[in-house]
């Protein structure tokens, strides 16, 4: 670990003083429009004595909404005599590509869940990232980072864990996600784990729980709904917050390998031959990418490679070559 600079982020919150704080992480930022002028990521602690930690969070990605819906509510809402110990709150985690409403930064074109362990000395997301990593991370004994599809990718909702090399550090995350009672619940795996958030929380030691609860740039009623009891349920699971998880029906599903990933290989129009959460069998067209520069063309077809359940498709109507545009899941 080379010796690095301070973090430039000054909290206007104290993480170890009990009650409820609004504040801020205060980033310095220059800018034509406010030369000393700083990015001001909302923060929330609520600390009631000794206990566990949990660090909630929202909007690493900008487009994703159910994460920064359930956390503003739930920093306006947990009473701290309900609180063992501290949840610190992050709704916006990535708070400029939020405002903005897009996945990554608008400063910087950063996508925070690729800039992990981040530099003090670097781009605002990446000093965020830093921040998380040296000063955030590791106050934290669980850590639920929330995704959605945001506008290119729809999901099936679900909370997921990943395999890891440490098979007890495993067990409690999959612990946290049969918590969480997604309707959902996934053994995933990623494209590529560099610089992902929920890597970092993972080579420290952590137990990190996150979620894919729909997409397509928006949210809805049911995904909102699952993203609040699931949050409350993860605080009970750690012993935060009093009370009996209020477990629900959840199909856990396995991503086995690579083959769960399909790839458009033209540009064109999407059409997914089947829906989220219904079945397929390997070598069926899921979805095919029809050719619009020029009539009479044939669609490219794309099959799968194994059998399963589709858990998340392309979204909306254009793709292009190399975007994600299936991915399948085993029903356990
Ligand atoms: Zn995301």
């Amino acid at each position: 670990m080379p010796n690095l600079r301070p973090s430039p982020i000054t909290p206007t919150v104290d993480f170890d003083a009990d009650g409820v704080q609004h504040g801020f992480l205060r980033l310095p930022y220059s800018r034509d429009d406010s030369a000393w002028g700083s990015v001001m990521i909302p923060v929330c602690v609520i600390r009631n004595g000794e206990g566990p930690t949990a660090l909630l969070t929202g909007g690493n990605h900008g487009d994703e909404y159910e994460g920064p819906l359930a956390l503003y509510d739930l920093a306006r809402t947990l009473d701290p005599n309900d609180v063992t110990g501290t949840v610190i709150i992050v709704p916006a985690m990535n708070y400029p590509a939020f405002r903005a409403g897009t996945r990554t930064s608008p400063i910087d074109n950063g996508n925070m869940n690729r800039s992990f362990p981040g530099r003090p000395d670097g781009t605002v997301t990446e000093k965020i990232a830093d921040y998380f990593q040296r000063h955030l991370l590791p106050r934290a004994d669980i850590v639920l980072d929330f995704h959605s599809g945001g506008k290119t990718l729809d999901f099936l909702p679900f909370c997921a864990a990943h395999v890891l090399p440490d098979k007890e550090q495993e067990r409690k995350a999959f612990a946290a996600v049969a918590a969480f009672s997604a309707p959902y619940s996934m053994r995933m795996i990623e494209i590529d784990t560099v610089g992902m958030y929920d890597t970092a929380a993972e080579e420290m030691g952590k137990v990190f729980v996150t979620t894919e609860l729909g997409g397509g740039g928006t949210s809805r009623a049911e995904t909102v709904r699952v993203a609040r009891r699931g949050t409350l349920n993860v605080l009970r699971h750690a012993g935060i917050v009093a009370g009996a998880v209020e477990t629900q029906p959840t199909r856990w599903l396995d991503m086995p390998s690579g083959d769960c990933f399909s790839f458009a290989e033209d540009d064109g129009l999407i059409e997914t031959m089947i829906d989220l959460g219904e079945s397929v069998e390997a070598g069926q067209v899921v979805a095919r990418i029809h050719p619009v520069g020029h009539t009479g063309g044939a669609p490219q077809e794309i099959h799968a490679k194994m059998s399963g359940v589709l858990a998340a498709r392309h979204f909306p109507g254009l793709v292009k070559a190399g975007d994600c545009a299936a991915v399948l899941a085993v029903v356990e």
